[in-house]
């Protein structure tokens, strides 16, 4: 696994049918960039009542296939010893354990134990929290009974605020990751990262910017369709406008990688900025509204002299130059007193 750079891993996030199967998988099995494709048979969702994957029957159309298609490889998030018991009985190639999994150390174990013996290539994904040694010890659990072939697999992480994205990328992690286990390939999985298609190209731009050694994107036949994570896997029109797009920089030592790591808390600064001043607006549209009902003039010169003051303490405290903070200040207070001046009108 991981032979070349980017590895590329793609296919859908579940097997749905027959028909659907038979819809994607000759095509990426025909993509000549595609190492491995991805093929989610039983599916963990976060409440019931939903498309929990197709089981068993899903890996009898796999193996048909593999008849036919010698060459092909298959991946599987296997959740259960059970799960890596079928894998292993329809000669599934790799698997993979999934976030959920991974997060618990007794299901760790108990997969762990089931692979006792068995040389079976691993993924291992991050657990939802941002706990890099939660991550480390799912690796070293399948590590110390024996498999040699690891991957780990960077699907983004639960946090208070995920700045728009389904599962913020901390990137620091990873990298973190990189660091301490050079030798351990690391894939980025932008689909779950960016719960929407827009963005996977992004995503994926910056692993490769960041030296990932690969990728595991979601491809669907027709995604809008799609019985499971809908909005963010892409069309084969789209995974190949990605992968002809996607910008492989040599691996040398002229762009530093913490250069590209601060570059990305640089962007990542920016967007919490956008959101804020956002949530800002609505305030000062919601304070409109009261000065309209109250017939309260929009400019309220002592309450704007306070905030400027308090801004500039707030300034001073933390060391930002007081001129450049008194611009910006104005800048939006100039914004405030239009949107609320428009909401007035209206009114
Ligand atoms: C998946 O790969 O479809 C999946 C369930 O991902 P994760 O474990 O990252 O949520
Ligand atoms: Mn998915």
């Amino acid at each position: 696994m991981v032979k070349k750079r980017p590895y590329i891993i793609a296919g859908p996030c579940s097997i749905e049918s027959k028909e659907q199967f038979a819809d994607i998988i000759p095509y990426l099995n025909a993509n000549k960039q595609v190492d491995l494709i991805r093929c989610g048979i039983w599916k963990p969702r976060t409440r019931p009542g939903g498309f929990e994957g197709v089981g068993e029957d899903g890996l009898k159309w796999i193996k048909d296939y593999k008849a036919q298609n010698p060459n092909v490889s298959f991946a599987v998030e296997v959740a259960q010893p059970i799960h890596i018991e079928l894998c292993l009985k329809y000669n599934i190639d790799v698997i993979w354990i999934g976030a959920r999994t991974s997060s618990n150390p007794f299901s760790m174990n108990e997969l762990s134990e089931s692979l006792k013996g068995i040389d079976i290539p691993t993924m291992i994904k991050n657990p939802p929290i941002p706990d890099v040694k939660l991550w480390i010890g799912a690796i070293e659990r399948i590590k110390n009974v024996g498999i040699t072939n690891i991957a780990a697999i960077h699907r983004g992480f639960f946090t208070h605020n995920n700045y728009g994205f389904r599962n913020n990328p901390l990137w620091e992690i990873p990298i973190e990751i990189k660091r301490t286990h050079p030798d351990l390939p690391l894939i980025c999985d932008p689909s779950h990262i960016s719960g929407n298609r827009q963005i996977v190209q992004s995503v994926s731009q910056i692993a490769m910017d960041l030296n990932f050694d690969g990728l595991m994107i979601e491809v669907h036949p027709y995604p809008e369709k799609a019985l499971t994570d809908s909005e963010q896997q892409l069309s084969p029109a789209e995974f190949d406008n990605l992968l002809s797009n996607l910008i492989i920089r040599k691996n040398s030592n002229t762009t530093p990688i913490e250069l590209n790591l601060l570059r990305k808390k640089i962007d990542m600064l920016d967007q919490e900025l956008l959101a804020i001043l956002s949530q800002r607006i609505d305030v000062s549209k919601q304070i409109a509204l009261i000065k309209a009902d109250n017939n309260l003039s929009v400019l309220q010169i002592n309450r704007w002299q306070e905030v400027l003051e308090s801004r500039l303490h707030i300034a001073k405290e933390l060391g930002i130059s007081l001129e450049f903070v008194q611009k910006i200040m104005e800048q939006i207070h100039t914004e405030s007193v239009r949107v609320q001046n428009d909401i007035l009108k209206e009114s």
